[in-house]
C-alpha cells in the first residue's frame, strides 16, 4: 500500500469517524466488478455510508481533495456503471436499506437507496399495494441502482419502467449539498422536473439517498401462459397477433433454442427438445376477464403455429416458469466460457427484422447467438458466446454490426442496462452531437470538476 493510499485511508476515518472505510485488498474486492463482465477497476477505498451526513460527508471530500466518487447499490449493473474506472471511492449504499413509510392512504412508498427491490415487493405486497417494476435482478439489484438505470423489466410492457413509478427524490449533489425534488402527491408540475433528470442518470449528476414512489392496486389475478413454437420467427410473429388482437399482457417474454437449450438443465422447468422458440405471456387485473384475456392469447398463438400452450395451474408453477427464466443470463454464460450480452430495443413491429439481422450477423462472423427478453416491448438480450479470447475481437465487430441493426431499425442502443462504461462508444451513434454537448452542460452544472462517476455515458473526447 502507498503512502498516498495510507493517508487516504486515514483521511477518510477522519472525516468519518466509526464509518466502515475499507481499503483496498480482500475485503475490496466484491465492490471492484459488477455483472458487466468489463473486469475489475479496484477503488483506493471503499465507504459503506451509514446515514446521509455519511453521504454528504463523502461528497464534501471528494470536491476537497479532488477524489472520484462512484455510487454503489447491488452491483448488479451489466453497464458497467459502478465499476471505479478513475479509481477513487466506491460509496456504496447497501446500508442505507430501510423501507421508511408504505401508505395505503396516499399509494406511496418511501424507501432508503439500499433497499433491496424484492424486499420492497414484498413489503408493499403485503399490504395489497404493488410496485411494478421488475429487474430480473430482483433479489439483489437496490432500488438507487434501479432509480439510476430507471431499470424496466418483464412488467415494463404494460406498467413501465422505474421512472413512472417516481415521484419525488433526496439526493446529495456532488458539491455535498442535500437537494429534495419532486412530491408525495401523485401529481405536482412545478419547476424543471429534475425528479427525472435524475432517474436514469447513471449515478453520474447526485447520489440519491431517498425515494418516493407510486404504488398500485395489487392486482387480484394474475394469470400465466407458455407456449412453444416450430421457430422463434413464429414465436415473434404470435406477439404481434396479441397485440393486433388489442390485448396488453403485463409481460410477454421470447426465448430462442438456444436458451431454452441452455437453462433447461439447470432450472426447474424443462423444455421440449426440438422447440425453436418461447413465449412466456402473463396477463394480470381485478376479475374474470384476465382467464379470458389469457386463453385469447393462447388461441392467438396457437394460430401463429404455436405446438403447445401451456397455462399455469397454480402460483407454484407460475413461479417455477419466472424461476427459470430468471435464470438464462446465468445458464448462458456457462454455455461456453464468454459471452457479450447486449440489450438493444427496437419497435415492437421490426423484431422479427431484429433477430434475422442477429443471426446473420452471427452466422457471418461464425459466432454462436441466443436471444431472448421482453419481445413485447421489443427490448431483445442479445448474445454473442464465444470459447476464446481471441475470439472476443469478432465478437466486437459483430456487436457493432448488432448496434448499428438496431438503430437502423429505429430502436436504441440500450432499452434498459444504460450506457455506463459498456456502451459510451456506441451513444453517438444513436445522438446527434449537439445533444451529446448538451448533456455534458448538464453534467457539468451539476459536477463542474467531474468527480462524480467520471468517465460514464458520454464517449471519451
Ligand atoms: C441476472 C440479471 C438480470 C437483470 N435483469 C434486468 C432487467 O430485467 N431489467 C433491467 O433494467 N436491468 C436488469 N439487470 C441489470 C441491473 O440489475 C439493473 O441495472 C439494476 O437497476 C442495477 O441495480 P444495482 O443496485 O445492482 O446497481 P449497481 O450495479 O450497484 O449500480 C448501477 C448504477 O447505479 C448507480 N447507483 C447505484 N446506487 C445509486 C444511488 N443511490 N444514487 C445514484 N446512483 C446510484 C451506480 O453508480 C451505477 O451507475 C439485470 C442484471 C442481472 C445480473
Amino acid at each position: 500500500m502507498s503512502a498516498n493510499q495510507f493517508d487516504l485511508i486515514a483521511a477518510l476515518q477522519r472525516e468519518l469517524p466509526g464509518a466502515q472505510v475499507i481499503a483496498p485488498g480482500e475485503r475490496a474486492a466484491a465492490y471492484e466488478k459488477d455483472e458487466s463482465g468489463l473486469g475489475r477497476f479496484p477503488p483506493q477505498a471503499v465507504v459503506i455510508a451509514r446515514d446521509v451526513a455519511d453521504v454528504q460527508a463523502v461528497m464534501r471530500f471528494s470536491r476537497a481533495h479532488r477524489i472520484p466518487v462512484v455510487p454503489r447499490g447491488g452491483g448488479s449493473g451489466k453497464s458497467g456503471g459502478a465499476l471505479a474506472i478513475a479509481g477513487g471511492i466506491v460509496l456504496s449504499l447497501e446500508k442505507l436499506n430501510r423501507i421508511l413509510e408504505v401508505s395505503r392512504e396516499d399509494m406511496v412508498a418511501v424507501v432508503e437507496p439500499g433497499v433491496v427491490l424484492e424486499t420492497l415487493q414484498a413489503a408493499v405486497e403485503a399490504a395489497q399495494l404493488f410496485y411494478p417494476p421488475d429487474p430480473n435482478s430482483q433479489a439483489w439489484c437496490t432500488l438507487g441502482g434501479n432509480l439510476a438505470h430507471n431499470a424496466g423489466g418483464p412488467r415494463a410492457l404494460k406498467y413501465g419502467v422505474t421512472r413512472d413509478y417516481v415521484l419525488g427524490l433526496d439526493a446529495v449533489l456532488p458539491d455535498g449539498e442535500l437537494v429534495h425534488c419532486g412530491h408525495r402527491s401523485w401529481k405536482g408540475v412545478a419547476g424543471y422536473d429534475l425528479t427525472q433528470l435524475l432517474v436514469g442518470s447513471e449515478g453520474t449528476l447526485a447520489v440519491i439517498v431517498r425515494a418516493t414512489l407510486k404504488l398500485l392496486p395489487l392486482p387480484r389475478r394474475v394469470e400465466t401462459l407458455l407456449a412453444f413454437f416450430p421457430s422463434e420467427e413464429q414465436a415473434a410473429r404470435a406477439v404481434q397477433a396479441i397485440f393486433g388482437a388489442g390485448l396488453l399482457p403485463r409481460a410477454c417474454e421470447l426465448l430462442d433454442a438456444a436458451v431454452m437449450e441452455a437453462v433447461s438443465p439447470r432450472a426447474p422447468f424443462k423444455f421440449p427438445t426440438g422447440v425453436g422458440g418461447a413465449l412466456l405471456v402473463e396477463h394480470d387485473g381485478h376479475g374474470d376477464g384476465v382467464a379470458d384475456e389469457l386463453v385469447r392469447s393462447g388461441e392467438l398463438c396457437t394460430e401463429a403455429g404455436a405446438l403447445e400452450v401451456l397455462a399455469a395451474q397454480d402460483e407454484t408453477q407460475r413461479k417455477r416458469l419466472w424461476e427459470t427464466r430468471r435464470m438464462i443470463s446465468t445458464a448462458l454464460s456457462a454455455v461456453r466460457p464468454h459471452k457479450i450480452s447486449e440489450d438493444v430495443a427496437v419497435p415492437r413491429g421490426k423484431l422479427v427484422e431484429m433477430i434475422r439481422a442477429v443471426r446473420e450477423i452471427g452466422a457471418r462472423h461464425g459466432l454462436p447467438t441466443a436471444c431472448y427478453g421482453h419481445a413485447g416491448d421489443g427490448n431483445l438480450h442479445v448474445n454473442l458466446l464465444f470459447a476464446s479470447l481471441a475470439e472476443r475481437e469478432t465478437s466486437h465487430r459483430a456487436i457493432d454490426e448488432v448496434m448499428e441493426a438496431a438503430l437502423r431499425l429505429g430502436g436504441t442502443i440500450t432499452g434498459e442496462h444504460g450506457v455506463g462504461l459498456a456502451k459510451k462508444r456506441y451513444l453517438s451513434r444513436e445522438q446527434s452531437p449537439a445533444l451529446i454537448a448538451l448533456q455534458r452542460r448538464v453534467k457539468a452544472a451539476f459536477d463542474p470538476e467531474e468527480l462524480l462517476n467520471p468517465g460514464k455515458i458520454f464517449p471519451d473526447a
